[in-house]
Order: C-alpha cells, then structure tokens, then sequence
C-alpha cells in the first residue's frame, strides 16, 4: 500500500480564479516523485472553519499526509498556523528563537522602506513566530517559516503561499523526521513518458485496446493520456519490477505509430529542436505573421545568446511582410496574405535577412472575423527552408479552436515541421 496525500491550498484570490493556482500541481508532482498518491487537492477560502473542514475531510479519507499552501503571513487574516495546531490537538505557542530570525529578515527589509510602522511589524513577527508546540520548524525562504506536525491522523506539512517561497522550502519539509515517517509507506514508482503528434487521442484508445487483446498485462502500468497542443502525452507509472511490461506496452506503440511517435524518453518538441540544430551547428530564424511572436519566444526559451536561434520577424501586416521579410508585393496581392506561397516567402526572408541556416515562415487567419469561406479562422500556411541542404517542407493546415488555441497549435506545427527537416525529410 502506498502512502496518500491531499492539498489545501488556501487563499480567497485562489479560489475565486483572480490568481491561478500554481502550488496544488506542483506539489502534485513533489508528491509523485516521492512515490506518494496524490488523492485530492481541496481549494478553500480564507477562512479556517473551511480550512478545518478541508483537514478533516482528509483525516476521514485516512491520508498519510496532508500539505496545505499559504495564510502563513503576518496579517490577522492568515490563520493556517492556527487552525493547524487546533486540528493537531497541540498548543499554539510562541518560539522565542524563530521570533529572533524572523526580526533579522524583518530588519533587512525595514532598511529598504524605512517610514513602515515598527508596531505593526513587531506585532506581525510576533504573529509569525507562533507554531504548534513540538512541530518541525521550516526556516522562512521569505517572513513566513512553514512547519510540519504530526496530527491524530495525517502528518501535516504547513508552507506559505507564495510560489518562490513554497518551492525552496518543499526540499527542508520533505527531508523532516514527521514528513519520512509519514511517507515511509511509498511505494517506488517510475514515471516515463511517450509523446506523439499529429493523431487523434481515439487512436491511442484503440492502441490501448490491441495491447491488451495481445496479451501486455496493463493492469500492472498506471497510464494516463492527455493531449495538449496537438501533441499526445502518454505518461506512466508503474513499479520497477513492472519494466518488463513498459517495454512490451511502448513496443505496441512504436510499432502502431512509428510516424507520429516522437518523443520516447519524455523530451519535448522544444528539446529536441534545440538538440538537433546545435548538433549540426545549425542556426534558425522565424518570419511569422499570426502568432505574432510566439514562435520566436518558444525558440528563445531554451537558447543561450551565442546559440542556434538568430530572432524572429514579426510581420503581421502586408506591408511587414514586404518591408521587413522582403515578401514581393505583387506575390501578396496574386494570392492572399495566407497562402502556401507567402509562407515559403517568408521562410526565405527570415533565412536570408538574418543570415541564419534554416528560415521558418508562419502566415494565417488566427483572429476573430478574420476568415473567409475559402480561409476561415484556423488555415494556417507554414514553410520551413533549410538552406544547407535545399531541403523544404510546405504545409496548409486546419485548427481547431480560438485565437489563442490557433496560435499555440501553430507554434506546435512549426516545431514538428523544423524537426523533420532537420532530420531529412522534405516535400
Ligand atoms: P504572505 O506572507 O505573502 O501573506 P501567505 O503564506 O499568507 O504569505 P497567501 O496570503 O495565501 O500566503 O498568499 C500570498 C500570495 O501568494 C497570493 O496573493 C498569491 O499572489 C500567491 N499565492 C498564494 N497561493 C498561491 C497559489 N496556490 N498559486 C499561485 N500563487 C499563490
Ligand atoms: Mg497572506
């Protein structure tokens, strides 16, 4: 049996959506590394009856370990600590020591606005400085220290809200005496992670089905899909002495889908494009019109200044693409901004104005009222010149969604069509 863990993750802003959360899925992902199942993940509101409830909700469901997010600041409104210790039956008691570091921290942050008022920094050190008595003090990555304690029931891990406070102090809670004990029940799991592009999520379903009618025990592997992008993740959890069984599922895989399957060590598309053109020595450049910059931000994304991406032109208009990608005007007004003709164009002039091995051009109608009957919002042209080998690969394609989800499938597209033609294919 493996040891279970839920979230709270607190804050009224959170709840409400004002502030998108960011710690119940990263701490899903500590947790899963761990080997800890990640059961539930309760958002609540500023107010501890509801945080109460949250805890013993998990208590009810017997989790091993419960890890709540945020009201750990110095204001009277964040009572995580407080609601904590009530749930763990422990006093809630003023630790001298801490209160002493956090006026170290406290002091430093006085000299940068000296007119704050010292009382109310006082008090609100005071207020951070109390824990439940005998808990596992977390030393503050900001004011806030975090803590764990061990209840009747769950072990308790509290951290701050904040992301960048959160995060550094995961490693001290998960290296904890309460926080192992609590856990020491984990299974060891591995996660791997397939990825394909360019099929239908039914597929994998039927690949699904066929593994099983051949005999691959699926019951032993965790597998979930998910498509993001147009590309499908196939993530996997099993226990090691399940490996046997990896190999027989991705064998199907790679055999059903050998055209489509691209990533089989869990790399991304961002990845391995960076891969390939530095291994080649390679350098690229982008002239797009609809994404309006994106693809040249997802190319910047992994590369070092001196490295393979040369930067990108931004060429919504036709005049752009005139002035900026050296696009002929009269091609433009032959055969639409958005053609076949337009994006080889411009992945001539990205490749040529900017010097750079391979040109990368992205032409289409991503916007609202944008289309017509013959291009409606969605066709997008794309062209991908490499200009050592002459190899190029054209396409027009039809996506589904708004403009967000155009110009993110978009840059999807480019990445792949970047891939085959650095790998050797071509029209
Ligand atoms: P503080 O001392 O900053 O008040 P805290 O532990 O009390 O720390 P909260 O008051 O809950 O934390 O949150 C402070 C801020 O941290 C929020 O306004 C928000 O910007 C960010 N934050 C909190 N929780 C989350 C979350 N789950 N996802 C993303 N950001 C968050
Ligand atoms: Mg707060």
């Amino acid at each position: 049996m493996s040891a279970r863990a839920g979230v709270v993750v607190t804050g009224t802003e959170v709840l409400t959506g004002i502030i998108g959360d960011r710690n119940g899925p990263w701490l899903s992902e500590r947790l899963r590394e761990v080997g800890v199942d990640h059961a539930h993940t309760a958002i609540v509101g500023d107010r501890p009856e509801d945080v109460r409830a949250a805890l013993d909700f998990f208590a009810q469901q017997g989790m091993d370990l419960v890890v709540t997010s945020g009201g750990l600041g110095p204001t009277e409104d964040d009572l995580t600590a407080r609601v904590v210790a009530d749930f763990a039956g422990r006093r809630f008691v003023l630790d001298d020591a801490l209160e002493g570091r956090i006026a170290v921290i406290l002091e430093r942050l006085t000299k940068r606005w000296p007119d704050l008022d010292m009382d109310a920094i006082r008090a609100g050190n005071r207020k951070q400085a109390h824990v439940p008595e005998g808990a596992e003090i977390l030393e503050p990555v900001g004011t806030a220290p975090g803590f764990v304690v061990a209840a009747d029931g769950p072990t308790v891990v509290v951290l701050p809200g904040p992301p960048r406070e959160l995060q550094p102090m995961w490693e001290a809670a998960a290296a904890t005496e309460g926080f192992r004990a609590a856990v020491a029940g984990a299974t060891e799991y591995r996660s791997r992670m397939m990825r394909l592009f360019g099929i239908p999520e039914s597929e994998i379903a039927e690949t699904l089905r066929v593994a099983r009618a051949e005999g691959v025990a699926l019951d032993a592997l965790e597998v979930t899909t998910c498509l993001r992008r147009g590309e499908i993740e196939i993530a996997t959890r099993y226990e090691p002495p399940q490996e046997a069984v990896y190999e027989a599922f991705t064998g199907i895989v790679r055999a059903r889908h050998a055209d489509t399957l691209f990533s089989e060590d869990g790399t991304t598309i961002d990845e391995q494009v960076a891969a390939l053109l530095r291994e080649r020595e390679s350098t690229i450049a982008v002239a797009e019109s609809c994404t309006g910059g994106l693809m040249a931000a997802r190319l910047t994304d992994l590369a070092g200044s001196s490295d393979y991406f040369m930067g990108g032109l931004v060429v919504y208009s036709d005049e752009a693409k005139v002035a900026l990608a050296g696009v002929d005007p009269s091609l433009v007004a032959r055969v639409g901004a958005v053609s076949t003709e337009v994006a080889e164009a411009l992945a001539d002039g990205a490749h040529e104005r900017l010097h750079a091995d391979v040109g990368v051009g992205i032409t289409g109608v991503a916007g609202p009222g944008g289309g017509t009957e013959e291009k409606p919002v969605g066709t997008v042209c794309f062209s991908v010149v490499d200009s050592g080998s002459g190899r190029r690969l054209t396409r027009r394609v039809q996506l589904p969604g708004a403009r967000a989800d155009v110009r993110d499938r978009s840059t999807a597209v480019a990445l792949h069509m970047v891939r085959r033609v650095v790998l050797g294919d071509s029209d």
